[in-house]
């Protein structure tokens, strides 16, 4: 295995370009599968998540599949379908607005209005009540979002239906409300508060769920949170219980605690396959979190090997990665934070500085394409991009607008009303949360 930090000669944004090189034998990466170069319709009748950093990850029973792609765009060279994209964006003008998630293939975000996370993009979307349909180049869950956010009369296009998130499908509401059930035997009433106000378990999700499990912690005096700010939301769970469950990053919600100063053996992990998550009554009655047992399989990748590796050969490297990495990982390097937090600490950079970045490959690659004064490269030294936001392609994006211009709404991600309720609830609690008093460690203020 090749195991150089990726950095092209010349930086190039496209992750497929890099993809194709090493495919023609013109580049000694490695990918994790050669089954890359292919596109995404491939791939539609092969269970799975398709190929990409997700696609050992079980694919739960009845994830939406996107069906057939017209064969016209099947066969169109990546120049047309740029074309008709372009084309079909500038007749439907202020009609549509197309959103892009940082990481993206860069053939898809060129067309997109907004680039940015998954709550930056669901912002986007509310800011944009004119616009009768939303493409959202992301996963289902962000479609999801941006349809609670939006207009009734609004649509939120999900170019392919198949693009959903391993790591929200890892927290299914069937088995959050079963944990639920237990933790109801095991500590009583959890909607009644004890004689200090405190109720035995806030729920807390992370904006990578479902809007089921929005719902969920909306109806159980619950709240959401981001990457950016886990912390501050955790601060808010512990003044009104006696303990969080967290789902469904264990990472995200270990390494915020930890930083908090919450003890390993009170974060114990909640397995749903196993009775009371795999752990034992007094574990639970001990937890200050209880960790869901999920997982991006993107940011697993990462390890102290990794950057140990990175500083011998870049001597004062600069090491971020995502807090959604393993603890080992996080506490190896100089910051973690969320992709804007990563993002503009490079923007900040004044000196040319070696950036050694633990996140998703084409976030990296552009950031490198976009600052080429700084030496930046991915710590994972094999191509290895999120498999379902691969499955978004400009096929899909040419194909579901022009159904717009033909008067078709294609791939409508509906979320229904009495779940969308709970959800606002859950994130404007979220919004509404305020930063904690003390100053933070420089990773908590970034995540
Ligand atoms: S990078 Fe990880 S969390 Fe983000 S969409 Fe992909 S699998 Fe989900």
């Amino acid at each position: 295995m090749n195991t150089t930090p990726l950095q092209l000669t010349a930086p190039d944004p496209s992750v497929d370009h890099v993809l194709a090189q090493i495919a023609a034998g013109a580049s000694d990466q490695e990918a994790c599968t050669m089954d890359l170069v292919a596109a995404p319709w491939d791939f539609d009748p092969v269970p799975g998540y398709g190929p990409g950093a997700s696609m050992g990850d079980v694919i739960p029973t009845g994830a939406p599949l996107q069906g057939g792609l017209p064969q016209e765009y099947r066969d169109a060279s990546p120049a047309e379908l740029d074309a008709r994209v372009r084309a079909a964006k500038k007749a439907l003008g202020d009609r549509v607005v197309i959103l892009g998630h940082f990481y993206q293939r860069e053939e898809v975000v060129v067309h997109a209005d907004y680039l940015g996370d998954s709550f930056q993009l669901a912002g986007a979307a509310k800011a944009h009540p004119e616009a009768e349909a939303i493409v959202f180049c992301g996963v289902h869950f962000m479609a999801e979002t941006a349809d609670m956010l939006s207009g009734p009369d609004q649509a939120v296009i999900l170019p392919n239906l198949a693009a959903g998130c391993s790591m929200a499908d890892m927290a299914s509401i069937d088995d959050v409300e079963e944990c639920w059930e237990q933790l109801t035997e095991l500590y009583g009433d959890l909607d009644t508060p004890d004689a200090e106000g405190l109720l035995p378990v806030i729920p807390v999700t992370y904006m990578n769920s479902s809007a089921a499990i929005k719902g969920f912690v909306g109806r159980h005096a619950g709240i959401v949170c981001t990457s950016s700010n886990a912390r501050t939301v955790l601060e808010w769970a512990f003044a009104r219980g006696r303990r969080v469950l967290f789902f469904p990053d264990q990472h995200l919600g270990r390494n915020t605690a930890k930083a908090m100063g919450v003890d390993a053996a009170q974060m114990p992990m909640w397995n749903p396959r196993r009775p009371l998550g795999g752990a034992s009554p007094d574990e639970l009655r001990d937890a200050r979190v209880i960790l869901w047992h999920g997982f991006c399989s993107v940011h697993r990748r990462f390890t102290v090997d990794q950057i140990e590796k990175a500083r011998v050969d870049y001597p004062g490297v600069r090491v971020i990665v995502h807090p959604e990495c393993p603890a080992p990982v996080v506490d190896a390097a100089d910051e973690a934070g969320s992709t804007d937090y990563i993002r503009k600490a490079i923007e900040a950079a004044t000196e040319p500085t070696v950036f050694a970045i633990g996140t998703e490959i084409n976030l990296v690659q552009r950031l490198a394409a976009e600052h080429p004064q700084h030496t930046i490269f991915c710590l994972d030294p094999v191509v290895c991009p999120c498999s379902t936001m691969y499955r978004i392609h400009p096929g899909y994006i040419a194909w579901v607008l022009e159904g717009l211009l033909d008067g078709e709404v294609r791939n409508r991600i509906t979320v229904p009303e009495d779940v969308a309720t709970h959800a606002r609830v859950a994130l404007e609690r979220m919004l509404a949360a305020k930063p904690p008093a003390a100053p933070a460690a420089a990773w908590e203020q970034a995540s």
